[in-house]
Formats: C-alpha cells, sequence, structure tokens
C-alpha cells in the first residue's frame, strides 16, 4: 500500500512560478510514488483575511493552475478545507489536549502578532492544531515541507503523540519529506515571489503580458549604461534563465559580464523561454477554464472522499475519547 502524503496551501488564487517552481511541480511529482492528498485549505485562511469577498474565485483560479499543471484527480485527491467540516471538530478536540504555552512559543505567532496587531484573533493561535488535526484526519504519514516549515511539523508530532500516549495509537506520527524548494525571487531581486509582494509573474500571463513584466524587473544596480560589465550572479533575471533555459546561462553569463548583452535582450530570452515552458500549461488551463462544472465536480467529489476517511478517523477518535 502507498504511504499518505498530505498538503495543504492557502487559497492565494492564481499562482505565480514561484508556486510552479516549489509546490505545484513537487505535488505532480508525488503523485505516483504516494497516495496524496492535496488541500486548499480556506479556514486558515480566514486567520488573516479580512475581506472574504474574493475567496471563492481565489479557490476556482489556484484549482485551474494545480490541475493546469498536472494534478491528477483520478490519482490524488484535491478538495477544500471547508468542505469536510470534520476536520473542525477533530480541531476542537487536539485543542483540549494542547498546551497553550506550545502554541504561544510558536515563532511565526509572534510574526503575526507584529504583521497584524489589530487582528490578534483566537484562530492565530489555534493554527498548529488545526494544522494537526488537517494531517491526522487523513492518518497522513508523508508531509512534504520546506525547511522554514519543520517547527510547525515538530509541533504536530508532539500533538500526536501526546494524544496517542493519553488515548492510544491512533495516528500515525506524520514524518518531514524535505524538499529543498527553490527559494524563487520576484522581479524586485530581493524578497520571496509572492502575490502580495506584487513581483510576481503569473502562470496564466498571455505572451505579451508576460514579456511586460519580465521587463519590470531589477536587474544587476551596478549596470547602468549598456557598456558596463554586469554582475549575473547577484542579478535575480540570471537565477530565472536557470529554471527556464539552463542550457543558455553560461553562455548569458559570459555576455554580460563583456557587456556583451544588454540587460533588454536578456530579458527578452528569459521571457521568450517562459512562455515557451508554460505554453502547454496555460493551453490546458485555458480549456479548463471553459468547464466551471468540471472544476466544481473535481472539488466536491474530492471532499466526497476525503470525508469517508475523515468520518472513521473522527469515529475512532471519539471512542478512544470516551465520546462515544
Ligand atoms: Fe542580469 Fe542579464 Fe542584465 Fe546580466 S544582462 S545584469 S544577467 S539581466
Amino acid at each position: 500500500m502507498k504511504r499518505r502524503v498530505f498538503s495543504g496551501a492557502r487559497p492565494t488564487g492564481r499562482q505565480h512560478i514561484g508556486n510552479y517552481l516549489g509546490a505545484i511541480q513537487n505535488y505532480v511529482a508525488l503523485q505516483d510514488e504516494y497516495d496524496c492528498i492535496y488541500c486548499i485549505v480556506d479556514i486558515h485562511a480566514l486567520t488573516s483575511l479580512e475581506d472574504t469577498g474574493e475567496l471563492q474565485r481565489n479557490i476556482r483560479e489556484m484549482v485551474l493552475d494545480w490541475l493546469a499543471v498536472g494534478l491528477d484527480p483520478g490519482k490524488s485527491i484535491l478538495f477544500v478545507q471547508s468542505q469536510v467540516p470534520e476536520v473542525m471538530e477533530l480541531y476542537t478536540l487536539l485543542g483540549m489536549i494542547t498546551p497553550l504555552s506550545w502554541l504561544l512559543r510558536v515563532p511565526t505567532f509572534k510574526e503575526k502578532v507584529k504583521l497584524q496587531p489589530h487582528n490578534v484573533n483566537y484562530g492565530l493561535v489555534g493554527y498548529p492544531v488545526l494544522m494537526t488535526a488537517d494531517i491526522v484526519l487523513y492518518k497522513a504519514e508523508v508531509i512534504p515541507v520546506g525547511e522554514d516549515q519543520l517547527p510547525h511539523l515538530e509541533l504536530a508530532r508532539e500533538i500526536t503523540r501526546r494524544f496517542n500516549s493519553s488515548f492510544g495509537d491512533i495516528f500515525p506520527e506524520p514524518e518531514a519529506k524535505l524538499t529543498s524548494f527553490p527559494l524563487v525571487l520576484g522581479l524586485d531581486g530581493k524578497s520571496k515571489m509572492s502575490k502580495q509582494a506584487g513581483n510576481d509573474i503569473e502562470i496564466a500571463l498571455s505572451d505579451k503580458e508576460t514579456v511586460k513584466r519580465v521587463m519590470t524587473a531589477l536587474t544587476d544596480p551596478a549596470r547602468r549604461y549598456r557598456n558596463d560589465p554586469g554582475h549575473p550572479d547577484i542579478c535575480n533575471i540570471y537565477r530565472l534563465h536557470g529554471y527556464f533555459s539552463p542550457r543558455q546561462t553560461d553562455d548569458i553569463a559570459a555576455r554580460c559580464r563583456s557587456a556583451k548583452i544588454g540587460c533588454v535582450d536578456c530579458k527578452q530570452l528569459l521571457a521568450e523561454a517562459i512562455n515557451i515552458a508554460l505554453k502547454p500549461i496555460r493551453e490546458r488551463r485555458a480549456a479548463l477554464a471553459t468547464e466551471p462544472q468540471y472544476i466544481a465536480d473535481v472539488l466536491t467529489d474530492g471532499a466526497r472522499r476525503a470525508r469517508v476517511i475523515a468520518r472513521k478517523t473522527l469515529k475512532e477518535v471519539k471512542q478512544k475519547m470516551g465520546l462515544i
């Protein structure tokens, strides 16, 4: 029997090439080896979302990108967190055995308090408990994470151990599958590519829009004139060439250092390489976008399959806890 993978992602809408090179490609690659459950964690999003008007649209756009890149609902379960309400029940039950001190020491909680001092809600403190419920509800054993998420997973493991030692072994202790997600910097060349930072390149852009977007990128600041020799090692356009035109990078580096290529031409080459790489994905996305009922059905069926597992686990939990 295949081991079970669980991963959740917030509904951030249209995905960008940072999401594509990191999480989504990895999701697709895991599908053959594992029994994969991929969840759009809309309840988690509520801890920091004050305006939920775009939530449904963001979910649809995100699913379109996931499916276009290659997530296969025939192989994986793909669903929206709130469509399986059992997770909220398990979240409450796990909350009863989780010491508050464990939650208050989580570094991301402290960061969130600084980021949104006007909205320090209960959900922010309980976030790791809900994350644990997400994982153990499906008895997932393998959790793909980047190094920065390891402390969260360690806390989920502690909560799991505590539950198992109090009520008997129900849950497998989730293991981290460390994935070296490339840290894709945004067009500002400084911070991680993100929609929030406004430095992203969406997968779904047209070829023309991609060129326009890439042209806004910052490059080597020392290269003020066309004849100035460049420093590709500090230029994010060069890094992006590494993902999209790896066979050209040596040539580009040499031509940049000797000022034989200008930044505009270099960006044009990158935009063309991105457009070539994303062409089949964009075509699939456009076709899927004409079938809103299919997208809705994928999510409904995913939630139905997830619920079968969730109900069984929750029943076991309640029995062990003496609730039934
Ligand atoms: Fe960067 Fe290319 Fe300009 Fe060199 S030529 S600084 S690699 S954009």
